[in-house]
């Protein structure tokens, strides 16, 4: 017979039924309503009859950005408009003179794994002025944190790739020293020559073997048509499940039939959306790409940083929003905006061993709640989160 680590019982599943959870070397073996037969068990938890939710996976974070853990920094809006190169130019100098990043990472890790983030895909900003420091202080933070959560590197050209001479080498060299991930950024609209950009990005990929994401705010028809162009070029490659697109903008700006046939694209190639609904942005039509078939995930991106000073790193706030800004009020709908911090988040980061079921990783949280929809309505708290098994918060305490 197995023998248990730790059994968890009084566990309420999603669909309502009560069951009991054994778990072994950081795995799932047994979820039964019934009281199974173990060789020897370790501990036995009472979970109170509480709502149990898979770990919740973070689609897109920037870790080396924010000031949690640091002083509040007030917010310096652009002086005539938004400009990516002016939030750029102010963020430099406002991280200047923060903490360093080790402190302000490990803070808002902690602060998203209390509330039941088991997985993250961080941005990290890589051009000729930090060169690969942030990747390196974020890949140190990836390894002091593993045991609370799973981080995967994006390797991000937040000042550009074309307009910024010698940013392609080291996004090259960030993933040749461990980035899981090349990014880009706004292919015509920051660069100004959408193929150049796109050549280094999928260049990169191909030759590593790496998965792709690329912050694409470029709107209307110019956006639409880069969207087609990654589309294209992720089936050209075989890439096809390994590409996502942050924000695309585009796609909840244009009439809804170049959408349709946009999304119809996206998912023939096995290209994924992210969108985080942020602030009175348009965004993308959420349920019209999912019933074509594209996955779309979700994440709080910034987080109190000196591109807004929003975010508290909860991703059942974050599906709320999504939900909110998207009129989602069916129960369909709210199941819609959990999948997409949970599921579609995990089927987008390539995460092996995800949910709870027989041979899924025990990574989990543990909340007042009926079910899912009422998780995303009310975002209850406290929550217990566990790891592998392992309680690693209680109460918005991390446990030592
Ligand atoms: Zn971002």
């Amino acid at each position: 017979m197995t023998a248990i680590d730790t059994l968890f019982q009084n566990a309420r599943l999603t669909d309502g039924q009560l069951v009991e959870i054994a778990v072994s070397g950081g795995k799932i073996v047994a979820v039964s309503p019934s009281r199974q037969s173990y060789g020897a068990v370790g501990d036995t938890h009472d979970l109170g009859r509480r709502l149990v939710l898979p770990g919740m996976v973070e689609g897109h974070i920037h870790l080396d950005k924010c000031f949690i853990g640091d002083d509040w920094k007030p917010h310096r809006p652009c002086t005539a408009g938004f400009s990516v190169r002016e939030r750029v130019k102010f963020e430099k100098e406002a991280l200047a003179g923060a903490k360093p990043i080790a402190v302000r990472a490990a803070a808002l890790i902690d602060l998203c794994v209390s509330q039941g983030t088991a997985h993250m895909r961080s941005h990290v900003d890589v051009d000729t002025a930090v060169g690969l420091r942030h990747f390196e202080a974020i890949a140190a933070a990836r390894q002091a944190h593993r045991e609370k959560v799973s981080i995967q590197i994006v390797a991000f050209p937040q000042s550009g790739i074309l307009t910024s001479p010698g940013t392609a080498a080291l996004l090259e060299d960030a993933v040749r020293s461990g980035a899981d991930l090349i990014g880009g950024l706004d292919p015509a609209g920051h660069d100004g020559d959408a193929a150049g950009h796109l050549d280094v990005v999928f260049g990169i990929a191909e030759r590593h073997g790496v998965g792709i994401d690329i912050h694409l705010h470029d709107g209307g028809l110019q956006g639409i048509s880069e969207i087609e162009e990654i589309a294209r070029r992720t089936r050209a490659s075989g890439l096809g499940g390994k590409v996502a697109i942050s924000h695309a903008y585009a796609l909840g700006q244009v009439a809804t039939d170049v959408a349709q046939r946009t999304a119809q694209q996206l998912a023939e190639s096995g290209v994924a959306i992210f969108t985080n609904a942020p602030g009175s942005h348009a965004f993308p039509p959420v349920l019209l790409l999912r019933d074509a078939g594209v996955n779309v995930f979700s994440g709080n991106d910034n987080i109190r940083d000196s591109w807004w000073p929003y975010g508290d790193g909860d991703l059942l706030e974050r599906a709320m929003m999504v939900g909110y800004r998207s009129g989602f009020n069916t129960d369909d709908q709210l199941a819609a905006a959990f999948d997409m911090v949970t599921a579609n988040a995990a089927r987008a980061l390539g995460l092996k061993d995800y949910g709870l079921t027989v041979g899924g990783a025990a990574d989990f949280v543990v909340l007042d709640a009926r079910h899912v929809q009422e998780a995303v309505v009310a975002r209850p708290k406290p929550r217990d989160v566990y790891k592998a098994g392992r309680l690693v918060a209680r109460g918005g305490v991390m446990a030592t």
